[in-house]
């Protein structure tokens, strides 16, 4: 493969739904297409594994990594460092290979203001906020106070929409995977995409997904 890989760049708060579709996403592109896993300080959930969903670090690693500039970008969320590896992006631009980030609006901010013509940026949103609360209930990975803090850093998430071009409302799985996958390969394939993609893509344009987050944040502080 010759030409620069994609960045693809998947935010939103937690428990919208980013993990599930950016998943759905790589194992339908597998051959060309790898998943950025991040470097953290958290730590691991009962369901990860250290080096595929996240590599666990100490604080004292992440820092000497921050200080070496090993990491492509990295922020503190919800009171955890969390950091992109340089390796991993500077691969995907000479070999071709995509790569999907699920990074945090920070995040996304950095790599794409470093790398503009390379990233592609999705934001996900949740239908409404009693279901956003809900899927983080259920996900049933998190104590209760940390669900509670991420319910509140779900706004300040959905604050910053307005950095992403491209906003995908998972309220139905599929119909959210749909525009997900179709905005990546009209992305991809730019004139060349066939016509069934190119619908989905004008569905998902006029969708409202910009006024659905503008509503989210408006019931928030209601
Ligand atoms: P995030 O990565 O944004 O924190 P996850 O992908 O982990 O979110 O999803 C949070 C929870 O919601 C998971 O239990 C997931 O299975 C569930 N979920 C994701 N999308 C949907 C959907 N469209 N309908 C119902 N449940 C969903
Ligand atoms: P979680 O702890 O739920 O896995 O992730 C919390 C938040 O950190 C999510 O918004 C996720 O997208 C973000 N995140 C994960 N990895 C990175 C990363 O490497 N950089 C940044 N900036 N955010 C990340």
């Amino acid at each position: 493969m010759s030409s620069r890989g994609k960045l693809v760049i998947i935010s939103s708060p937690s428990g919208a739904g980013k993990t599930t579709l950016a998943h759905k996403l790589l194992d339908e592109h597998s051959a060309h297409m790898q998943f950025s896993i991040s470097y953290t300080t958290r730590a691991p959930r009962r369901n990860e594994t250290d080096g595929v969903d996240y590599s666990f670090v100490s604080v004292e690693k992440f820092e000497a990594m921050a200080e070496a500039g090993e990491f492509a970008e990295w922020a503190l969320v919800h009171g955890n460092r969390y950091g992109t590896s340089l390796a991993v992006v500077e691969e995907a631009l000479t070999t071709g290979v995509d790569v999907v980030f699920d990074v945090d609006w920070q995040g996304g901010k950095q790599l794409s203001e470093k790398w503009p013509d390379d990233a592609l940026m999705i934001f996900v949103l949740p239908p409404d906020l009693d279901i956003l609360a809900d899927r983080l209930r259920r996900r049933a990975t998190d104590a209760d106070d940390v669900i509670e803090r991420r319910l509140k850093a779900a706004l300040e998430e959905i604050g910053h929409h307005q950095l992403y071009p491209h906003l995908v409302v998972n309220d139905k799985l599929d119909d959210a995977y749909a525009e997900l996958r179709a905005i990546y390969l009209h992305c991809k394939g730019g004139a060349d995409v066939a016509p069934e993609v190119l619908e989905v893509v004008r569905t998902n344009e006029n969708a409202g997904g910009r006024a659905h987050a503008v509503k989210l944040m408006q019931a928030a502080s209601s």
